[in-house]
């Protein structure tokens, strides 16, 4: 047989399922004296969302922002087992997992099954397309590392198919229009690392194209950012258009096709305008996975957007032993990295909890079996006593804390050395934007980067950025 998973019989096994935000978190603060733990992900690595950006740029290399899972996991105290596979289903009545390797090279068994007592539920969510003709097939997505690298190759190639000698104009203008979907934080991030690409290194890269090359951003709602205060939202709108960023508001785009993007204007008239790419970044949605694990409890678990979970993180319609967190729970909370590592670390202590009590509870065992047979009175009370306290520390590990978000603030980065800030201050708000926040934004991030390697990475890119430029080309 394969490598054994390290059981222990004592114990109870946990297995988590993904590696990202949430159960990157988990892992972390984990006690994995207490625990059996199982970590299964497609992906055997964590990625670091926010600057998925200024990857697509180059501003940033793939390297800076992964962390090997197998790096957090091999400082634990005790194994843990990382399996690189998608969970196929969960099965919540026999509490098992079966999951499929999906990489190119397999050995004999490709599927598996795998029983748990307690799972996590951290898969996140998929790209949301509402099912509009042509997203799929021509637009760049901005979600997985593979979508960043995806985009870059796909500017690049719109960069260097202008530069070919006898274009005509309009297939100038076409190739040099890059439009951007979804006045989210990740469609605005994504506009303003662009820019700052065609301001900072396309003159000297490609001075012929300098200056013609167009970003629009389309969104359905009457603003962008929706999330972040009036004035930041002005303010980003501002640096936008000194940036030649076109904003278009009340817009919603019906197709993507090869070559051009249709939309609905404002007044519902239908425009087809030609572009080189499309990056689409219109939101997310739950993945299959969590689709049909929610349809085997149709009762507890009626809302459309994800898992309906309790206060403690508990799949409703379940009996505890699975916990959702992150983007594929349907909560109050925004589906954002801030929440689901939030929810990581909660976890983590109401587990070490649960394993105290457990302990106590068999302390409790072990001495209520052997106080009748004790005969000696001052032996007897002092494990009446311990019974006591046993009993005292039961009732305190009993309650379990409700799980309580505590909102650090929003941040985005909007191009030109700016970016805008929404923080919690004093019981009140204070809104930022400017190129103090932007470097508040970048020490903020740094400090957020799960280890010291990433900051040294991105640190070092940002610096190399600085003085030698980007370093983007296509590799096939
Ligand atoms: P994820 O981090 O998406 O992790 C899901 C994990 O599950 C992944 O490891 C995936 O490989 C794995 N998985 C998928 N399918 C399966 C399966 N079938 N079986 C097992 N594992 C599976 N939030 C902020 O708060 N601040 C920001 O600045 C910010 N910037 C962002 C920028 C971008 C470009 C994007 C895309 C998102 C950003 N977010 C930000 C949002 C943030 O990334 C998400 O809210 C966060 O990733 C959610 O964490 P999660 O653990 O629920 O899911
Ligand atoms: P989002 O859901 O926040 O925004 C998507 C936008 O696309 C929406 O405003 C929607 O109206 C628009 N849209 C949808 N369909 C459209 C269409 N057909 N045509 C035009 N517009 C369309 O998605 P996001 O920006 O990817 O963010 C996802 C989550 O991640 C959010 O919770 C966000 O807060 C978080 N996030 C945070 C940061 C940050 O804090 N800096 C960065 C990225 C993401």
């Amino acid at each position: 047989p394969g490598p054994q998973l390290p059981f222990d019989k004592e114990k109870k096994t946990v297995v988590v399922l993904g590696s990202g935000w949430g159960a990157t978190s988990l892992l972390k603060h984990l006690d994995t004296e207490d625990y059996n733990v199982v970590v299964i992900s497609p992906k055997n690595y964590f990625l670091f969302t926010p600057l998925l950006p200024s990857v697509a740029v180059g501003t940033l290399s793939t390297r800076s922002i992964l962390q090997p899972t197998r790096y957090i996991t091999r400082h634990k105290t005790r194994t843990v087992s990382v399996i690189e596979a998608e969970a196929k289903s969960v099965d919540p009545v026999a509490k098992t997992v079966t999951f499929t390797d999906n990489s190119e090279i397999q050995g004999e068994v490709s599927t598996t099954t795998l029983p748990y007592d307690y799972l996590v539920y951290a898969v996140g969510a998929e790209v949301q397309t509402f099912g509009i003709p042509g997203v799929r097939e021509h637009a760049c997505f901005m979600k997985e590392l593979a979508d960043a690298e995806r985009m870059q190759r796909q500017f690049m190639d719109c960069l260097e198919s202008a530069a070919f000698p006898g274009q005509s104009q309009q297939e100038l203008d076409r190739l040099l229009h890059m439009v951007v979907v979804g006045g989210g934080p990740t469609g605005v991030e994504l506009s303003g690392e662009l820019h700052d690409f065609l301001e900072d290194d396309l003159k000297s890269w490609y001075p012929e194209l300098a200056g013609k090359v167009r970003i629009t951003l389309v969104e359905a709602l009457p603003s962008v950012l929706p999330m972040f205060s009036k004035q930041l939202i002005d303010y980003t709108e501002s640096t936008f258009k000194e940036s030649k960023i076109q904003i278009l508001t009340k817009t919603m785009v019906k197709e993507v096709k090869p070559k051009s993007v249709v939309l609905q204007n404002p007044d519902k008239s239908i425009v087809e305008v030609p572009c080189g790419m499309v990056v689409w970044a219109a939101g997310n949605t739950g993945r299959q996975v969590t689709r049909d694990l929610i349809a085997q409890l149709p009762t507890a678990q009626t809302n459309r957007r994800g898992i309906a979970v309790d206060d403690h993180m508990r799949m409703d319609g379940t009996d505890g032993s699975i916990f959702a967190i992150g983007d594929c729970t349907a909560t109050s909370y925004a589906p954002t990295a801030q929440v689901a590592s939030q929810q990581g670390a909660y976890l983590a202590r109401i587990f070490k909890q649960m394993a105290r009590k457990e302990a106590f509870v068999a302390r409790k065992a072990e001495l209520s079996a052997t106080v009748n047979q004790i005969t000696g009175e001052e032996e007897k009370k002092t494990v009446v006593a311990e019974l006591a306290s046993v009993e005292k520390q039961l009732t305190k590990l009993s309650k379990l804390r409700p799980f309580q978000y505590s909102h650090q603030g929003s941040l985005a980065y909007i191009g030109s050395d700016k970016a805008i800030a929404d923080l919690p201050f004093m019981n009140g708000n204070v809104a930022t934007g400017g190129v103090a926040t932007f470097l508040f934004w970048r020490s903020a991030y740094l400090s957020t980067l799960f280890s010291l390697r990433n900051r040294v990475l991105v640190a070092n890119d940002w610096l190399k950025v600085k003085i030698f430029g980007r370093y983007v080309f296509i590799l096939v």
